[in-house]
């Protein structure tokens, strides 16, 4: 994963491609380095927007990345994925004057590039080691950004993962043409050589973290969200009924590079997208998005709606799955019926969509397993309870934070999560080892 397929590479290429330094100065000349930033208030992390564009449009590109980096330290990841027309570009003040709001997204990925391609690396905030221990379970954006400012600020740190590498769903998940594995890999190694310690292959339960619990002083609980719901309908455990972040995963992994025949995805949130255009890129001849609500009703975002189009996905909507249809070992149709509002079959709507594989996206559910066994941390419907402005939780040797407290969002937020946490930690650290 630490170098790209080139079946991988060659269909998934960049969706928005990098700038060209003469293109990336112009557009940060655009920029009206507006007094209150609605831009920064937009972004979770806050990274001070005006701030690192100034330092593009004067060349400082050293600076820009370091002024990113001093706010989010994921801020290479981000600055492919995240739903910028929701966050920081959806706040700029150009959209009120009808002008393209500034390009925050491709900009932070300039300086971010040119900091990576100089091989720059994370400061330390604090010289030297200070008593005191964290474990971060899970190694996914909320973990790393936690461990990151943790190490950072002189405290030994040891993440456990039960996957092969680290990232979470930065390299597993995120569709590869905005993020490839390698690149997220590529910025975890920065938080490596700050001295974060990583476990892989270690998957926590309740006895290990009963050893855990002894040996730290503090513990984050990062471990995001758990497999996704499966079809609930009458041969949907046929083996070729498989969940979306299992595929997207596979594919990531070049353990799939390619993919015949007609796909149905069910559900239409923004892993069904990312399922339904990894399908065609990587060669179905057709892929439906199989919906039981009306077009408005679809969680993905607008963009994500528009891209799939572009991709060729067509969208079924009132249309709920009833039975999968086997010959044999071989999948035949998902059979469907149309529904109303109410998602009450219409009578004599029922249809065979033909197919050859079916992806499920409905949802994931939370780790309730591992969650109920942290002893004294209440649960709201699966997600960890936080206290807002730290991340800890009802057991003050907890912390936790991203899709297990926030039960699913945007890596930015993960990070956010990540690092309040830790800047809580390092205060109740000093004063307890003073
Ligand atoms: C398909 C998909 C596409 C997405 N695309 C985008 C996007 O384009 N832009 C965006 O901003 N967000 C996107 N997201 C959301 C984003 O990926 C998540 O919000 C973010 O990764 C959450 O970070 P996290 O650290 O909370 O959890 P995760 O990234 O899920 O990381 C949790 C880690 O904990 C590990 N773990 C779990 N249980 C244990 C255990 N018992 N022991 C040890 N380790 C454990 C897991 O293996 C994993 O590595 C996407 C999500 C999905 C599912
Ligand atoms: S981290 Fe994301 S939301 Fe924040 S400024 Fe960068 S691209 Fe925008």
């Amino acid at each position: 994963m630490r170098e790209q397929h080139p079946i991988i590479a060659e269909r998934f290429r960049d969706l928005h491609p990098p700038f060209a330094p003469q293109a990336a100065v112009v557009e940060a000349n655009r920029c009206l380095n507006c007094f209150d930033a609605p831009c920064t208030a937009a972004c979770p992390t806050h990274i001070d927007v005006p701030k690192f564009i100034k330092k593009i449009a004067s060349g400082n590109l050293n600076g820009s990345a370091r002024t990113i980096l001093d706010a989010n330290v994921l801020g290479a990841s981000c600055s492919r994925v995240c739903p910028v027309d929701v966050l920081c570009e959806g706040a700029c003040v150009m959209n009120h004057h009808n002008e393209q709001p500034i390009e925050i997204g491709r900009l932070q990925r300039f300086a971010m590039d040119a900091f990576h391609a100089r091989g720059g690396k994370l400061t330390k905030k604090f010289e030297g080691r200070r008593e005191g221990k964290v474990a971060c379970i899970g190694a996914g954006p909320a973990s790393l950004a936690c461990a990151a400012e943790l190490a950072q600020q002189g405290f030994a740190v040891t993440v456990f993962e039960r996957r092969p590498l680290p990232g979470g769903l930065n390299t597993y998940g995120v569709a590869e043409y905005k993020l490839p594995a390698w690149s997220s890999l590529r910025e975890i190694e920065l938080i490596e050589e700050l001295g974060v310690e990583f476990r892989f292959g270690v998957e926590i339960d309740a006895e290990k973290l009963a050893e855990i619990e002894r040996d730290f002083d503090f513990v984050f609980i990062g471990v995001g969200l758990g497999a996704g719901h499966g079809l609930k309908v009458p041969g949907g455990d046929h083996s070729g009924v498989v969940d979306a972040l299992g595929f997207i995963a596979a594919y990531k992994t070049a353990k799939i590079t390619h993919t015949a025949g007609k796909v149905a995805v069910i559900g239409a949130g923004n892993t069904a997208i990312d399922a339904a255009n990894a399908a065609l890129r990587l060669g179905a001849e057709e892929v439906s998005i199989v919906y039981r609500r009306k077009r408005e009703s679809m969680s993905a975002f607008e963009f994500e709606y528009e891209h799939a189009k572009q991709e060729g996905a067509r969208f079924l909507w009132q249309t709920m799955p009833v039975r999968v249809s086997a010959d044999g070992g071989m999948l035949e149709f998902l059979d469907c019926t149309r529904v109303d509002d109410a998602l009450r079959p219409v009578a004599g709507s029922e249809f065979s969509l033909a197919c050859d594989l079916i992806i499920t996206a409905v949802g994931q559910s939370p780790l309730v397993e591992l969650l109920e066994s942290l002893k004294g941390v209440a649960l709201d419907k699966g997600r960890v309870v936080v206290e807002p402005r730290t991340g800890q939780t009802t057991n003050p040797k907890y912390f936790a934070g991203g899709d297990c407290v926030n039960g699913g969002r945007e890596v930015v937020d993960a990070v956010a999560d990540g690092k309040r946490a830790a800047i809580a930690m390092v205060h109740e650290l000093e004063a307890a080892y003073v």
